[in-house]
């Protein structure tokens, strides 16, 4: 059993717990997946954590109350192997703790750089993290018609994308301004790095939970199980 940490501060919270689950049935990985809303519920049980993309302003806000950002941190401070994924205001949030060097993601990173809200867009991006592959996932078995032929099982060819490109949603999105040795590319748009992977954490500036391919999610997934 795998325990994922979903930080519920703000943004697609929700689409991260849909592709989770998708990717959870790909691998044949039994996961749990902890809301986080409170600093109490952040605790040594979690295996993995995602930081979700929405606006990392009102998210810093609305961790005030009940101080779950800090909590996430100090987390990642005492289980620095333990695999973490954030997405675009995620990614800011990994690398702008709020100290001047973020120990998180040694990067740096500028906030709506691509320009405002009519400036977002959708492109292929290049991946290079080794992610592993997915099963088919609700294959259906068709019923014998009433010639009693059996039709070929049908499966969900989404999960099969298992080429190097990946279809990058860019919603008011961030970009790394520059990236220490520590941060390996792991996903660019032509020269742009959009992807990076700091030790076991994952940041990237588009939104891998609105497509439908969990290649990512599987990875979190994966890791959060081999370093159990
Ligand atoms: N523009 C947002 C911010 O600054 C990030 C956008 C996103 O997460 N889609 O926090």
């Amino acid at each position: 059993m795998v325990r994922v940490g979903l930080a519920m501060l703000q943004g697609a919270r929700h689409e991260h717990a849909e592709a989770l689950r998708a990717a959870s049935s790909q691998l044949h990985q039994e996961i749990e997946i902890v809301e986080l809303r409170r600093a109490v519920e952040v605790n040594e049980h979690l295996d993995c954590l995602i930081l979700p993309g929405g606006e990392s302003t009102a998210m810093r806000k609305a961790s005030q109350s009940e101080s779950l950002l800090s909590a996430l941190y100090s987390w990642m401070e005492q289980y620095p192997q333990r695999p973490v994924l954030g997405t675009c205001a995620g990614a800011i949030l990994l690398a702008n703790p709020g100290e001047a060097q973020s120990p998180f993601l040694r990067a740096g990173i500028s906030r709506n750089a691509w320009g405002r809200q009519r400036d977002s867009f959708e492109a292929e991006v290049e991946v290079s993290l080794d992610t592993p592959s997915g099963g088919r996932i609700s294959t259906k078995i068709a019923t014998r018609d009433q010639f009693n032929h059996q039709p070929l099982p049908v499966g969900d060819t989404a999960s099969l994308n298992t080429n190097s490109t990946f279809h990058g949603v860019f919603i008011r999105a961030p970009r790394f301004e520059q990236t220490s040795v520590e941060c390996i590319p792991v996903a660019t748009l032509g020269e742009e790095i959009v992807g990076v992977l700091d030790g076991s954490r994952l940041a990237l500036t588009f939104h891998p939970e609105l497509t439908g391919d969990y290649r990512f999610h599987r990875w979190l997934i994966h890791q959060a199980n081999v370093t159990q």
